[in-house]
């Protein structure tokens, strides 16, 4: 109860403040098993209603997050491959943020790096060291579903990266280590998933949302405050560098590790209902008419 009055009285404390929500999806705005979203729905309608714009920040590609976006009627930016790119509808600003590049209905700023950049990286590094992985790139479809187990559509998704290359390890653990310590002193960053290892740029989902939301501020002349949700590792970046954070339980794994965030709210059920119960808990005003679940 002490948490919840603290976190009710900063959000009093601060009418003034622009509120962003940002959100991993998978096991946080999306269920583990069913990929629904049902039962956050409620909570983010009160929110757009409200003029609380909730950012969906993800691992997976423009095209992934084109079509989820869709399906949550979201009109806002949002971040693909663990914040290597951030997608703003064009006029969203009054005017294109300097860094962004035009492309097509989108400003694009690219934290992250283009992926002809982590291939020419895999070319020169494969030339003095023979390569331990299966390279997406080089693979055909068929080659990926059979090594993987992926359906063919996730293969082609796969390999349909903008900013990142997974790379199905083959060689031992000290191949990897070494593997990685190259491509840090190139310039690069890696991200271990459950089945890849990722090749990307220097960010991170956490060094997005912040560019973010100083984009955010520079437009709109108030300070923003940020809420983070999200289930796993990937995430921590964004929740340590929010002043709320979220951590939506997961029937899959127990909750990542965060300690000494000021404002933390690990939930009590799982998926998008815990993440509706936590949004509900930071934000009772704009649930005030509406009757209390459970
Ligand atoms: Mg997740």
């Amino acid at each position: 109860m002490t948490q919840k009055k603290q976190l009710q009285g900063r959000f009093q404390d601060q009418q003034n403040t622009q509120w962003l929500i940002v959100s991993d999806l998978d096991g946080t705005l999306l269920d583990h098993f069913t990929y629904s979203h049902s039962d956050a729905d409620a909570a983010l309608k009160l929110l757009e209603n409200s003029g609380i714009p909730v950012i969906l920040n993800s691992s997976k590609t423009r095209d992934e997050m084109l079509a989820l976006r869709k399906s949550f009627d979201n009109r806002h930016p949002f971040i693909v491959e663990n914040g290597s790119a951030i997608f703003i509808p064009r006029g969203y600003f009054p005017h294109k943020p300097d860094a962004a590049r035009e492309a097509g209905d989108y400003w694009v700023l690219e934290p992250g790096a283009q992926r002809t950049q982590l291939l020419e990286f895999l070319a020169r590094d494969q030339q003095q060291h023979p390569a331990a992985y299966l390279n997406f790139h080089a693979a055909t479809t068929d080659e990926i579903v059979s090594a993987t187990g992926l359906t063919t559509a996730e293969a082609q998704q796969a390999q349909t990266r903008g900013y990142s290359e997974p790379l199905l390890w083959q060689g031992n653990e000290l191949q990897k280590q070494a593997f990685i310590a190259r491509a840090n002193a190139a310039g690069f960053a890696t991200l271990q998933g459950g089945r890849f290892l990722h090749l990307l740029g220097q960010t991170d989902k956490g060094l997005a949302i912040q560019l973010l939301k100083k984009t955010y501020q520079q437009y709109s002349g108030r300070p923003c405050s940020l809420v983070a949700s999200g289930d796993g590792p990937n995430d921590l970046d964004m929740l340590k560098v929010a002043e709320i954070a979220i951590i939506v339980r997961s029937p899959a794994h127990k909750p990542p590790t965060l300690s000494g965030h000021p404002r933390l709210i690990v939930t009590r059920n799982l998926g998008p209902l815990g993440w509706a119960e936590a949004i509900r808990e930071i934000f009772p005003q704009i649930f005030a008419s509406t009757p209390t679940e459970g």
